[in-house]
């Protein structure tokens, strides 16, 4: 099967501005054949962490809400709380960052719901049993909206190669405890010389999994289940994730998620991805390293596969830019940019392993919309 792709490119006029350019993008997905009236919808969205600069900008976000409003739908904008520690590991923090980058209602239109609550406890087990996990562990209130619009920045990522629409959606959506488990194999640890002892994690885990018999916090890992709330609480960053470094593995599992997230939504879903100011890493990190290539347009889908691959491929056809943390050897246009910068990731086994397990089509049309008259 192969699934349409609709782009735009970043050309606007005195007759179209990109936010009117957005709106006619969405549209060609038709979406008012999924937004009914007083359906709410959930735009997933990453607000960026504190001292990144590449999210996509809050009021080009507003031409999408205004869009689902006008066809009656409740639009909220949505993100769930992080699994490391920085500005957004709790729904304080993280609506204080958001708002900080600008994404307050004035801008958007929309109001701002953490999905997973005040500390990121707030879930839906949703059932998987695939290689991968058993149960995913999917944020509340995205679970809970009747329908989604996933708006990601494409960007580079040290575990994916890249991030679009799957992972934005896979890990992004997932609560603390799906975050770890996506990352991790193992239970968070704490680092001795850093725990002064206080006993706040003790009477956050609720299942007994931490003792203090040597005045100093201990994890049993035969107890723990995982669900990571202990490592928000620790006021002095002592405890932390075991991350696993096997990307495969985790690709796999992200996937999963993605699977899970879109589970009950059925057809209410529409993918836009932003391929512009796409810097190396992920907007997670505290800061944008400069574009690997020029800005080129914005894509959307029905599909997200099809869309990941539609991007990352637009991307790798470019010429890479000199200067960016590209190498010489893949500043060609149709070299690999993607693995040049995280030669251990195999990037197309998270969207060959997404066509396996019925996410979309690797196979993609990508159509781009015409220009408006005027603009040669
Ligand atoms: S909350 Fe942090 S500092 Fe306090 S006992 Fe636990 S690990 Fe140690
Ligand atoms: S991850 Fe959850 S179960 Fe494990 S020690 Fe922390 S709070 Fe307890």
């Amino acid at each position: 099967m192969t699934s349409k792709v609709f782009g735009i490119s970043l050309r606007t006029h005195f007759r179209e501005n990109l936010g009117q350019k957005l709106r006619r993008l969405l549209q060609a997905l038709e979406p008012e054949k999924v937004v009914k009236p007083k359906s709410i919808w959930a735009i997933k969205i990453h607000f960026g962490e504190r001292g990144n600069h590449t999210f996509i900008r809050p009021h080009l976000v507003r031409s999408f809400v205004d869009e689902l409003k006008e066809l009656g739908g409740k639009p909220f904008l949505t993100d769930a709380n992080t699994l490391y520690v920085g500005g957004r590991i709790n729904a304080v923090d993280h609506l204080e960052t958001a708002v900080m980058h600008g994404f307050g209602y004035e801008v958007t239109g929309a109001p701002l719901i953490i999905s997973d609550g005040l500390r990121g406890a707030g879930e839906a087990a949703i059932d998987v049993n695939r290689g991968g996990v058993k149960k995913a562990y999917i944020s509340a209130d995205f679970n809970a909206a009747d329908g989604a619009v996933i708006l990601s920045h494409l960007k580079g990522h040290e575990l994916t190669g890249f991030g679009g629409a799957l992972k934005n959606l896979g890990m992004g959506a997932a609560s603390r405890r799906g975050k770890l488990d996506q990352h991790s194999d193992l239970s968070p640890q704490v680092t001795s010389k850093k725990c002064v002892g206080c006993g706040r994690c003790v009477k956050q885990c609720a299942h007994q999994a931490i003792d203090m018999a040597k005045k100093k916090a201990h994890i049993d890992p035969a107890k723990c289940v995982g669900c990571a709330n202990c490592i928000p609480i620790c006021p002095q960053e002592a405890i932390a994730v075991s991350w696993n470094g096997d990307a495969p593995r985790f690709m796999k599992k992200m996937i999963e998620y993605s699977k899970a997230a879109v589970a009950g939504k059925g057809e209410n879903l529409l993918y836009v991805n932003f391929v512009n100011g796409v810097s190396p890493l992920c907007d997670c990190v505290n800061h944008s390293d400069a574009p690997i290539v020029a800005d080129l347009g914005v894509l959307a889908s029905r599909d997200p596969v099809a869309l990941d691959m539609a991007s990352a491929e637009l991307v790798n056809q470019a010429p890479g830019l000199s200067g960016s943390a590209l190498p010489e050897s893949a500043l060609a246009p149709g070299a690999d940019k993607w693995t040049a910068l995280h030669p251990d990731c195999q990037w197309r086994f998270q969207l060959e392993y997404a066509e396996k397990i019925g996410l979309g089509s690797c196979k993609y049309e990508l159509v781009w919309l015409p220009e408006v008259a005027g603009i040669k």
